[in-house]
């Protein structure tokens, strides 16, 4: 355990824990320089990212030290500003990577875009034949619309139209799907649909309302899938076996309710986001891509699901649209995203997708685990009483001595924080 550079990563200071990156075998010299500039967003560059800019708002970087995602490992960088965070991720990753790590699937990445027609005279058989008809013509202006990307090895892979009504309302919707390569995508799908409006406008002879990228990305579907051992998951007070079957009543729990299924996915998207956000991808895209799949069904449903297999291994999954880049969007141009893609080794979009699904599993691992054997609290109010004390003022010496104190507090919040450090200042 000694001879892991990352054993109680967490107990380091900060220089220290950067001397271990520096000194890290995988750590680039890109990567070196990068860090030793420091990853802060720079005022120009934040000034020519967002109209009426006045500051820099800065969040904690930090990193899960492995995690095995196809046999490979990572060191994967998170931003939160969440304290337990990180510090669940790193724990449960240790427990996937003890289990041999995830394994992913993702059968396709592409983008999903819409045309909405309302007001054509066409019945949605016609439609559907002209759409035949004209496909092969509709590919080809679509691709001369952004023919980089085509040059890139993507472009469109898909039309279809689907008939959808409100009671006021009939619409013809053209779906279109793109192969975006590395790239997210929103900008060039939007400029190919809005190359497409005047064709299918055409076609229908109806009016298109709006052409609009979908945020639900069911064309860039991953599951990342581990397999733990009972004994990897035993406790002080309970055995490996109980705790799996703990976790696989809380994964029906899950199913069974909604208002416990939001805060499962919350806890998920805890760990998502955080890398999401590191990488300079385009959180909210991923939020609401995530809980538009989870409500599918029409009942709003966990992201994993934990089972145990015939020999009693705990088996779980996660399943969401992770439609990430690796170019485009502020990824060049923040420091801190730059930082994230070398650390990381530069993974393609397919795989950082692969990797943020398995962070996903670890922390959904890390919370469910928790819960049905000690509870939350227990490591929350350690770090809440950290937070705590550095909101009161705490220095950086007096932050671990007001921290115990704390911890024999029976109250733990800002008053009884305020007062305490007071008492530590006689
Ligand atoms: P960009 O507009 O930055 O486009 C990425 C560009 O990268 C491509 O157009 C392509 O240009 C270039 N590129 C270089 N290498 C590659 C490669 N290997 N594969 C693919 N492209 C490559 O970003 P996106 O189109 O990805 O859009 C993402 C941004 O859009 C995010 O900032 C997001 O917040 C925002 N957005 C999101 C919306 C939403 O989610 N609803 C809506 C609108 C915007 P070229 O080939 O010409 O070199």
């Amino acid at each position: 355990m000694q001879n892991n550079p990352f054993y109680k990563f967490y107990q380091k200071s900060l220089d220290e824990r950067k001397e271990i990156l520096f000194n890290h075998p995988t750590l680039t010299s890109k990567a070196k320089k990068q860090l030793n500039k420091g990853l802060a967003l720079p005022e120009s560059i934040a000034n020519q990212m967002v109209e009426n800019q006045i500051e820099i708002y800065g969040l904690p970087y930090g990193i899960v030290p492995e995690l095995i995602v196809n046999g490979k490992s990572y060191i994967v960088p998170m931003v939160t500003e969440e304290p337990s965070v990180i510090a669940a991720a790193s724990y449960a990753s240790k427990l996937l990577n003890l289990a041999g790590g995830t394994t992913t699937i993702q059968e396709k990445r592409e983008m999903i875009g819409e045309i909405a027609i309302v007001n054509s005279p066409l019945t949605l058989e016609e439609v559907k034949a002209k759409l035949e008809e004209q496909k092969e013509s509709l590919f080809t202006i679509a691709n001369n619309a952004h023919p980089s990307i085509v040059k890139r090895g993507g472009g469109i892979r898909e039309i279809w139209v689907e008939e959808k009504s409100t009671e006021k309302e009939q619409f013809y919707i053209f779906y279109i799907s793109l192969d975006t390569k590395e790239a997210m995508g929103a900008n060039m799908l939007n400029t190919i649909l809005e190359a497409l409006v005047s064709p299918i406008e055409a076609l229908t002879e109806g009016e298109s309302i709006m052409a609009i990228l979908s945020n639900l990305a069911t064309n860039s579907v991953v599951t990342a899938k581990c397999v733990i051992s009972p004994r990897i998951l035993d406790t002080r007070t309970t055995k490996g076996e109980d705790v799996i079957d703990r976790i696989v009543l809380a994964s029906e729990f899950s199913k069974a309710d909604p208002y416990r299924a939001t805060t499962h996915n919350k806890g998920i998207m805890n760990g998502i986001d955080s890398v999401v956000i590191a990488t300079g991808n385009d959180w909210r895209a991923i939020e609401a891509g995530a809980h538009a799949y989870a409500s599918l069904s029409g009942q709003y449903q966990p992201l994993t699901n934990w089972t145990k297999d015939e020999v009693g291994n705990l088996v779980g999954t996660i399943t969401l649209p992770l439609p990430v880049g690796t170019v485009g969007g502020s990824i060049a141009i923040h420091p801190g995203a730059q930082f994230a893609h070398e650390l990381l080794g530069h993974p393609s979009a397919v795989e950082l997708a692969e990797i943020i699904a398995s962070i996903g599993l670890a922390q959904n691992l890390a919370a469910v685990r928790a819960l049905v054997t000690d509870g939350i609290q227990k490591g929350h109010m350690r770090l809440q009483a950290k937070s705590l004390g550095l909101a009161v003022g705490a220095t950086e010496d007096e932050l671990p001595l007001l921290m115990n104190l704390l911890a024999k507090a029976p109250h733990l919040n800002q008053e009884t924080a305020k007062a305490l450090l007071e008492e530590l200042r006689e």
